[in-house]
């Protein structure tokens, strides 16, 4: 009895009880949410180390709700997933991308615009055809637009994934996998599916130019990406000192607080113009 009462304890323990309301204020605000445009994209920079040319940006999702202000992906992503949500909400943000995407290229800024697809968007098999709408509805004159994909996405049905990446390549799409080397089998994935790059994951980079044991996987996941003709990105890059680490090391594209943290597109402009005139 005494067991029992414990295991009872545990299942309503406060933690749970505020996983419970979060999930109930989420189901009946989030949807709301996207219907009422309180959901917008912010674009971080993303470098190339070779020119220190500003290539482009990764759209990441920013909830500005009335009731509880800015709330990050982390909070509602899950939810989104678990809820199916995710499906509206990836096309939102594919349909918002290519808006952006086309608004640069109208204003003659050549950059590219990664966006996020969680792995429970690659499930539904439209999700290429929705892309390809979502190029056509804003008139893009080229397709700026790439996909970030997690290695999880891969696991559960990795033919279906690489048809997928194939479809999105053939639109003009590039595919990179995100949080490189942070889940299993990263290596052997590579070498079965088409991916135009690979995105080091911030547990790699956060002090890389100290960490010795860090430096030997990054320099020799550089070296198996060159041979297989990938690029290397790199994101969380915060120092100085961690830049010249990576450009030392051979990777193509940077991205983290060092340079921009992610921003609302008119900010983003504003950086931008700022960066030129000096
Ligand atoms: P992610 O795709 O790995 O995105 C990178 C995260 O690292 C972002 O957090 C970014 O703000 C943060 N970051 C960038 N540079 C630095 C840095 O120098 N230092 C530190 N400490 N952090 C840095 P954010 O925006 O909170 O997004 C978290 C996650 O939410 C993303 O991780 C992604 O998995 C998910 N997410 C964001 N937007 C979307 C979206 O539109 N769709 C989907 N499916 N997932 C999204
Ligand atoms: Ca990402
Ligand atoms: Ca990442
Ligand atoms: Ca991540």
């Amino acid at each position: 009895a005494k067991d029992s009462g414990k295991r009872a304890y545990r299942v309503f323990s406060p933690d749970m009880d505020k996983r419970v309301a979060d999930y109930v204020w989420l189901n009946t605000n989030l949807r709301k949410g996207l219907e009422e445009k309180e959901l917008v994209l912010h674009y971080q920079p993303r470098l190339c180390t070779r020119t220190s040319a500003v290539v482009g940006a990764e759209a990441l999702l920013r909830w500005n709700s009335p009731e509880r202000g800015q709330i990050a992906p982390a909070e509602f992503i899950p939810y989104a997933e678990e809820s199916g949500l995710i499906a509206p909400l990836g096309r939102w943000v594919m349909d918002n991308a290519a808006e952006q995407a086309a608004r640069w290229q109208a204003q003659g800024l050549d950059l590219r615009i990664a966006v996020n697809v969680s792995p429970r968007q690659l499930v539904d098999t439209a999700i290429t055809a929705h892309f390809e709408e979502a190029l056509r509805k804003a008139r893009l004159a080229r397709c700026t637009l790439d996909i970030e994909l997690t290695e999880s996405c891969l696991i559960e049905n990795e033919a279906a994934a690489i048809s997928l990446i194939k479809e999105f390549r053939k639109l003009g799409a590039e595919v990179h996998l995100d949080d490189f080397g942070s889940g299993y089998s990263s290596l052997s994935q590579l070498a079965r599916i088409p991916f135009d790059a690979i995105k080091l994951d911030r547990s790699f980079i956060t002090a890389i130019d100290v960490n010795p044991r860090s430096q030997v996987v990054v320099r020799s996941m550089v070296a198996v990406a060159q041979e297989l003709n990938v690029e290397v990105l790199a994101e969380g890059v915060e120092t100085p000192a961690e830049e010249d680490f990576l450009k030392a090391a051979g990777v193509d594209c940077v991205q983290g607080y060092l340079y921009g943290k992610p921003m609302p597109a008119a900010e983003f402009e504003a950086w931008l113009a700022g960066r030129r005139r000096l």
